[in-house]
């Protein structure tokens, strides 16, 4: 049995990358101290490996931003708007290549940079390759050779990875009309067999071709064009061992069609799917290898290997032990470094810490499932070890809560229902908030400036007393409602000066949560993430919101919305349990959230906001699994906002727009206003809620956060103009796209008493 390792995180144990290229870009650092920190992570990571045990240690899983764009380069896929930066100002090739990734402005230079979206299911974002018709291809960067050859000259013999060309094509967007992106494969395929070449002469034995959208819904022509592209490799290359990877989701109906293709090796993942690999070994042909996916690369949890070894034994009652391979089920980016670096027990005590294993603890494990399952006779202290702390985890008093498990099991119906349906409750609230027609608000958030987040590290450091802080938090409130009150917004919000961050803030507050020194995942480039973990049964010991709220309200007349992040969005956007499912842990939030919802209420806030920005990222990979994740997503929205009055006026936010498909669920969440984000489509979005017609009230975004550019009050007035011709005037509401926590004051201020007096246009006009 082979041991493989699907991609190592290339960061940095200390985000050592992250530092270099920022370093690099502001300017105060050479591009060959630059290229020299990649030089060391690639050798740390390969001897990392070497010396864990694996046997394919993957090589081009580094990158200095994203692995497709990588790719965009290797192919020459480079927009047309970035040919003036190529070499001609003194520019390296790292220059043109993050140019493509954040743009370009110099040398009398102004270039957008290229799109990011998100890598399939993960929070990892990606750059999406620009596609025309006709494009040619040709090999421009060798970074993939490159870095094979770097690993060679330090001994170690790596399998480079390359994303298939069949993903990369459907991970690309068509730039214009006329053709379809995955058409390009002919032209795209020579530029890979001019790399193999170089490759095979190089003496290569194993490369990995990440395919994962095999395990995604594919046409006819995607189809056809795999045969086409696996059977070309094939016929000039018959002696390479090609490793096809496939993650994220189950082969399904594409199972066959992956085994027919020519490889020596497929890799699938036991960790989403372990229900596959019954279906897979029943069609693998003869020769193939099967590589199998078990070690967790998307989340904290240690291996249950028990559970992995059972797959194994599956495995080996059909296929010979030479034609299995042990691995990763993703490459590891997706999980933090080292687990060893958190060594403050107060930040993670050692009763979590032993549950869990970061990306170098997981190459280990992948070595000892293949030690154990080869019955290595010192494997079998590893497997007990590993069975106490399953153990400890299956009783342990810190995670299981028999009263969160009550709560949940007593759930009833009337849980998720409001008391009426929003018609009556749109009268009961219109009569108890006395709001003019088009009431004007904003998303929660006001400018976190440096001064507030100094007032937190200052306090973190214990250089300020949290009533030194508090007092602090207090002023920066009430000059905000202050603003808000002469600005003559309808419903005001207290700023969010208390909060980090919109999901860190409360789970640093609920229990079940539990936080890291150093687990930083990359979310795209140099930023990266340190979600929570939720490692036990979530509830809410105390109010969590209310202080800030109250104080709020008590300084004004005018109503003062409370502000939440909901259940959808807290699970979204943390490192989740895996000893339950998904939705039961969210049902958990919800709950929580509910509790702090009803003591809003009971603190006199008569509007509450619950964010949820994250619903949409968490639909599924595969369309028949949608109506599962909506069902639960929608009912843990409702769970946390049913327990109020029919007066209460309960927001949610979302930071797009994009519902066409979704509508319905959107509608089912029944909150009485929803503000989304419009402006930058000229409220083009909107027509979804028009087309639906869509009952409850909205606040298209009128104005776009994420740029410091001051809005004129005409062109909101247009804009509002135009929401008013396909929504009801009753049902709309005025407010930026979202939160403002990135902008500066000065402009802030102008552009929300410019929105005033838009919403004031629109009044006189009814
Ligand atoms: N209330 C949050 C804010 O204004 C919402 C942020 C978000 O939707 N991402 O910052
Ligand atoms: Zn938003």
């Amino acid at each position: 049995m082979l041991t493989n390792n699907l991609g190592y995180p290339r960061i940095g144990s200390k985000r050592e990358l992250k530092k270099a290229c920022e370093q690099y870009w502001s300017g105060n650092s050479s591009i060959q101290s630059l290229v020299q920190t990649g030089r060391d992570i690639r050798k740390h990571n390969w001897e990392l490996q070497k010396a864990a045990g694996i046997d394919l240690i993957p090589s081009n899983d580094f990158s200095y931003y994203d692995q497709v764009l990588d790719l965009s380069l290797t192919v020459g896929a480079i927009p047309k708007r970035y040919h003036e930066v190529i070499l001609n100002k003194g520019n390296s090739e790292l220059d043109l290549y993050f140019a493509m990734a954040r743009g370009y402005q110099k040398d009398g230079l102004d270039i957008t940079a290229m799109e990011m979206t998100k890598w399939f299911d993960t929070n990892y974002h990606y750059i999406v390759p620009e596609f025309t018709k006709d494009q040619q291809f040709k090999l421009f960067s060798t970074k993939i050779l490159d870095e094979y050859n770097e690993a060679k000259r330090l001994g170690i013999n790596t399998k480079p990875v390359i994303i298939g060309p069949v993903s990369y094509l459907l991970l690309g967007k068509e730039k214009e009309s006329g053709f379809e992106r995955v058409d390009l494969v002919k032209n795209l395929l020579p530029v890979y067999l001019e790399i193999l070449r170089k490759l095979e002469e190089q003496h290569v034995e194993w490369v990995q071709f990440d395919e994962p959208f095999l395990a995604l819904d594919l046409t006819g022509k995607d189809k056809a064009a795999y045969a086409y592209v696996y059977a070309e490799i094939k016929k000039q290359f018959p002696k390479l061992k090609i490793l096809l990877a496939t993650y994220f989701g189950a082969l399904k109906e594409n199972t066959a069609l992956a085994a027919s293709l020519p490889v020596q090796a497929i890799h699938i993942d036991l960790v989403r799917s372990p229900e596959q690999l019954e279906t897979v070994l029943a069609d693998l042909p003869d020769q193939m290898k099967l590589s199998l996916g078990l070690v967790d690369g998307r989340n904290i949890w240690k291996n249950d290997f028990k559970a992995s070894l059972s797959l194994i034994e599956t495995a080996l009652d059909r296929v010979k032990e030479n034609r299995l391979i042990i691995g990763s089920s993703c490459s590891l980016i997706h999980s933090p470094c080292d687990l060893e670096l958190e060594n403050n027990d107060k930040v993670l005590t050692p009763e979590i810490k032993q549950w869990l294993s970061f990306a170098r603890q997981k190459l280990d494990e992948i070595v000892s499932l293949k030690q154990i399952a080869a019955n290595y006779p010192s494997a079998a202290a590893k497997l007990k070890e590993n069975e106490a702390a399953h153990q400890s985890r299956k009783t342990s008093a810190l995670i299981h809560k028999a009263f969160v498990k009550e709560r949940l099991a007593a759930i009833s119906v009337k849980d998720d229902q409001r008391g009426n349906p929003f018609a009556l409750r749109q009268k009961l609230q219109q009569e108890a908030l006395g709001l003019p027609l088009f009431p004007t608000t904003t998303i929660g958030s006001f400018p976190q400036t440096s001064e507030v987040r100094s007032w937190r590290a200052r306090y973190k450091k214990g250089e300020l007393s949290l009533a030194e802080y508090d007092a602090l938090i207090e002023k920066e409130t009430e000059e905000t409602i202050r603003f808000q009150e002469e600005a003559g917004i309808d419903v005001l919000v207290h700023g969010e000066f208390e909060r980090n961050d919109m999901v860190e803030y409360f789970g640093e507050q609920l229990a079940g949560f539990t936080f890291t020194k150093n687990g930083w995942v990359q979310s795209y480039g140099s930023r990266c993430v340190k979600p929570p973990v939720i490692y036990g049964d979530v509830y809410r010991p105390e109010p969590m919101t209310v202080r800030w709220s109250a104080y709020a309200q008590s300084l004004s007349k005018k109503w003062v919305k409370g502000m939440l992040t909901g259940p959808v969005t807290i699970l979204q956007w943390s490192f989740v349990r895996n000893d339950q499912p998904r939705s039961e842990t969210c049902t958990q939030i919800a709950f929580a959230i509910r509790d702090e919802v009803n003591d809003l209420e009971k603190a006199g806030i008569k509007i509450i906001q619950i964010d949820e920005p994250a619903i949409r990222e968490g639909l599924p990979l595969r369309k028949s699994d949608w109506q599962e994740y909506l069902q639960w997503a929608v009912k843990a929205f409702r769970i946390s906002a049913s327990g109020v009055k029919d007066d209460t006026q309960i927001h949610t936010h979302m930071c797009y727009s994009e519902f066409n498909d979704i509508i319905q669920h959107i509608a089912d969440m029944d909150a009485d206003v929803i503000t989304i984000e419009c402006s930058r489509s000229q409220m083009e979005l909107l027509d979804a809620f028009a087309d639906f017609k869509y009952p409850n009230e909205i606040g298209p975004g009128v104005y776009d956060i994420h740029s410091p550019r001051v809005p004129a009050k005409e062109e909101m007035v247009a804009l509002l103009e135009k929401a008013r011709s396909v929504i009801p005037a009753a049902q709309l509401w005025v407010n930026p796209d979202c939160g403002l926590k990135t902008r500066h004051w000065a402009e802030t201020k102008k552009a929300l008493t410019e929105m005033v007096a838009a919403a004031k246009v629109l009044r006189e006009s009814v």
